[in-house]
């Protein structure tokens, strides 16, 4: 109100703290929402540029929640790594993967995502063996995407707890690369099977700017130049499917080929797979 001296932050406040009561609550939510049941994994196909080929799926998590109904991931995931949930979440969903993959007819790869909390957690290495061992899944069909943020405080070991996830056979993939922190020194230290280009870049080249188009060209020659492969991420037209295969990226990914899919719908991409 006017008298309240200033006017301009006073009247946010209420503002303010309705949107500190409705993180309390979703975190309250949040926190049960794994024993409700209301969490599972959508399926995303990744497919080879050249051949157009399922090479895999990314596991994304999705949250149903009785109270507040299909929260998004980009709004409950920050969320679950404040109120350190995102360790036992992310448990779930690589066991959840993990299960998934072994059951399908094929050799279609999985990959999970994995936020810095989870890699700095003690526990992480014996985790992920534990969910190889107990699903029977190859470790060579799980992929595990990082992003550059893991390797921020390097204090905290990144490097090595990637070094024993890849003693266990398992492949690791650099997401959403070049939107964070980089120093670039780490990629020579770490062994990662593919990058993967942000939609941002892959969006921007789309509409022509010459930064996005300089980025993706660049990044495609450092990751031959180590031996690594790149996948394409957002790519939502067969010209963006052109432009990034012509620019020389080894996988798609994008609603263009199939937005993230249900169990059912996954294995039956899986079985197509088998029989092409
Ligand atoms: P991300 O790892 O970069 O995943 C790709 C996101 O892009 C997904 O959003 C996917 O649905 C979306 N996407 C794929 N193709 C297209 C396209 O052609 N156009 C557009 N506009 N979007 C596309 P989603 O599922 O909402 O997930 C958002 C983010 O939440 C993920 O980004 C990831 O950072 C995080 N996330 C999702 N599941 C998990 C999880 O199990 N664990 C962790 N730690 N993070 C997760
Ligand atoms: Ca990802
Ligand atoms: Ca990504
Ligand atoms: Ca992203």
């Amino acid at each position: 109100s006017k008298d309240a001296g200033g006017g301009v932050f006073h009247a946010y406040e209420p503002r303010l703290h309705a949107q500190a009561e409705e993180r309390r609550v979703l975190e309250q939510a949040l926190r049960q929402a794994l024993e409700k049941g209301e969490m599972y994994l959508a399926y995303q196909p990744v497919v080879d540029a050249d051949t157009g080929l399922l090479t895999g799926f990314e596991a994304l998590l999705r949250w149903n929640s009785a109270d507040f109904g299909n929260v998004s991931p980009a709004k409950f995931i920050p969320l679950a790594e404040d109120a350190r949930l995102i360790v036992p979440i992310g448990d779930w969903v690589l066991r959840a993967a993990c299960d998934e993959a072994a059951r399908w007819p094929g050799h279609a790869r999985v990959a999970v995502n994995v936020s810095p909390e989870q890699l700095h957690n003690p526990h992480f290495v014996t985790t992920v063996a534990s969910a190889l061992a107990t699903s029977g899944l190859a470790p060579e069909r799980l992929e595990l995407e990082v992003t550059e943020s893991v390797f921020m405080h390097e204090g905290m070991g990144a490097t090595k707890v990637l070094e024993r996830i890849l003693e266990l056979g398992v492949r690791l993939s650099l997401d959403d690369f070049g939107t964070g922190y980089s120093s670039l020194g780490y990629l020579s230290r770490t062994r990662f099977s593919t990058i993967k280009i942000d939609r941002s870049f892959v969006q921007g080249a789309a509409k022509g700017a010459p930064e996005a188009t300089a980025i993706i060209r660049a990044v495609v020659a450092l990751a031959r130049s180590l031996g690594m492969a790149t996948t394409a991420e957002g790519v939502e037209t067969e010209a963006e499917h052109h432009m990034v295969r012509d620019f020389g990226c080894s996988k798609v990914q994008g609603f263009y080929f199939s937005r993230p899919v249900l169990v059912e719908e996954a294995r039956h991409l899986a079985a197509r797979r088998e029989r092409e």
